[in-house]
């Protein structure tokens, strides 16, 4: 990088949690192209992470580009507020007919974080507008993760959330033990036994369960069962408490199914869905839930559900969703990701007989190996380039959720990487 661009950056500019006073120097990326960046210094990087869950179909992809452009000489924006648009309308459309049946009502906003703040803001409303004036807290699993926002921040696992540090300013929650039982177990009673508890003391001020289906992402790279997913559901019922899945990471196929929600055939009152949904080009993301819910918000006090971001149905952003979502449903998904699965099986679980490994697993298109020890990212940093490959290990967590267009041959690669990183920086 050139140096002044290089000092500039580490002096001004935020990294997502980074520190301006011990920066670790970033890559600097001039194009990148499938899934490949390449650097400043013509060095080329196969790309393990999709940057972050989201460019599924690999960077610079002719359709997602020729959908950029051809909205761009239409219109780039208009507000949503009193108007609509194609773009929204086709989108929403193929949210409605993929997600489950009942989720038929769309809100859609700039970020997950904000699409879970708006999915506590419907549950709140909706209890609101019932008379239930009670039921304004969340129950959450302990290692979830929801976003930065102070409202998706405090159903966050309090520990990695650092919830201590916003004393006050986050709403209080009550949490719950993360399952034990992993995915392809079936869930006992006493793996529901902290979740029915907590419900069967709070359920009076208690407006939703929120967790990840089936995959803890930020919060642990954890996979667990499907079966506590649909017992969840099922306490849910039983208390009157609605539940929100937070699709946001696993949505789009990512995990096997097209929604994790499906591995458990269950539907919940709201959904959250972001990350994957503009494979990678802008920031979009959306808030699904039923009719029910919907109109026991429109039907009460307020009569309006009261949020409405300046940039909501972007039509940039939806036209490339619209892009992407149709570019993957239309492909042969369930069968890509079953080969990108075995590949990461085979080359990341041998991984568990390391000395220094203490979990390899893999679900879906997510490969991960967590070591015993963490993971030093100045080191690693530096040595991702000599492995030509991009990975952002956090805390013990060396991971892969590469773009499904990735060949055998480099996630091979990939894999090589991650192993190397465990061996070298842990
Ligand atoms: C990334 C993520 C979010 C937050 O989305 P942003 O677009 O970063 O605000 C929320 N929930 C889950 C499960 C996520 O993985």
């Amino acid at each position: 990088m050139n140096r002044s661009a290089q000092a500039f950056d580490l002096h001004h500019i935020w990294h997502p949690y980074s520190s301006l006073s011990k920066p670790v120097p970033p890559l600097h990326v001039r194009s990148a192209k499938g899934v490949r960046l390449t650097l400043e210094d013509d060095t080329e990087l196969i790309d393990g992470m999709a940057s972050w869950w989201s460019a599924i179909h690999g960077y610079n992809h002719p359709v997602l580009n020729e959908a950029a452009k051809g909205q761009i000489d239409q219109m780039s924006h208009v507000m949503f507020g009193g108007l609509t648009h194609t773009p929204a309308i086709d989108l929403c459309r193929q949210l409605v007919a993929l997600t489950p049946a009942p989720l038929t009502k769309v809100f859609l906003s700039d970020s997950g974080s904000v699409a879970v703040d708006v999915a506590m803001k419907m549950a709140l409303q909706y209890w609101y507008s019932q008379g239930v004036k009670s039921k304004t807290q969340f129950v959450c699993l302990r290692g979830g993760y929801h976003g930065d926002t102070l409202g998706s921040m405090s159903v966050c696992d309090p520990d990695t959330g650092m919830h201590h540090l916003f004393n006050g300013m986050l709403a209080s929650q009550h949490f719950v033990e993360k399952p034990a039982c992993q995915f392809g177990e079936e869930a006992s009673d006493d793996d529901m036994a902290d979740l029915q508890r907590v419900l069967s003391i709070n359920h009076n001020s208690i407006a939703a369960l929120i967790l990840e289906p089936i995959v803890q992402g930020a919060g642990g790279m954890y996979f667990y069962s499907a079966d506590y997913l649909s017992r969840a559901r099922k306490l849910c019922d039983e208390y009157n408490v609605l539940l929100i899945v937070d699709e946001i990471a696993t949505g789009f196929a990512r995990s096997g199914e097209f929604f994790a929600c499906h591995h458990a055939a269950i539907c919940p009152d709201i959904m959250c869905i972001g990350k994957a949904m503009t494979g990678g080009y802008l920031s979009l993301a959306a808030t699904l839930t039923t009719d029910k819910v919907a109109s026991g918000i429109c039907e009460g006090e307020a009569g309006v559900f009261m949020h409405g971001p300046t940039f909501m149905a972007n039509p940039l952003a939806c036209s490339i969703a619209n892009a992407s979502i149709s570019l993957l449903a239309q492909s042969d998904w369930r069968s890509n990701i079953e080969r990108l699965s075995s590949r990461l099986q085979s080359n990341l679980l041998p991984a568990n007989d390391h000395t220094k490994v203490a979990n390899a697993r893999v679900l879906g298109a997510i490969g991960v190996v967590e070591t015993k020890n963490p993971v030093d990212m100045h080191k690693v940093q530096k040595l991702l380039p000599d492995l030509g490959v991009w990975l952002r290990p956090f805390g013990k967590l060396i991971y892969t959720m590469p773009p499904y267009i990735i060949t055998d041959t480099d996630l091979d690669t990939v894999c090589d990487a991650i192993k190397t990183v465990a061996e070298e920086c842990s």
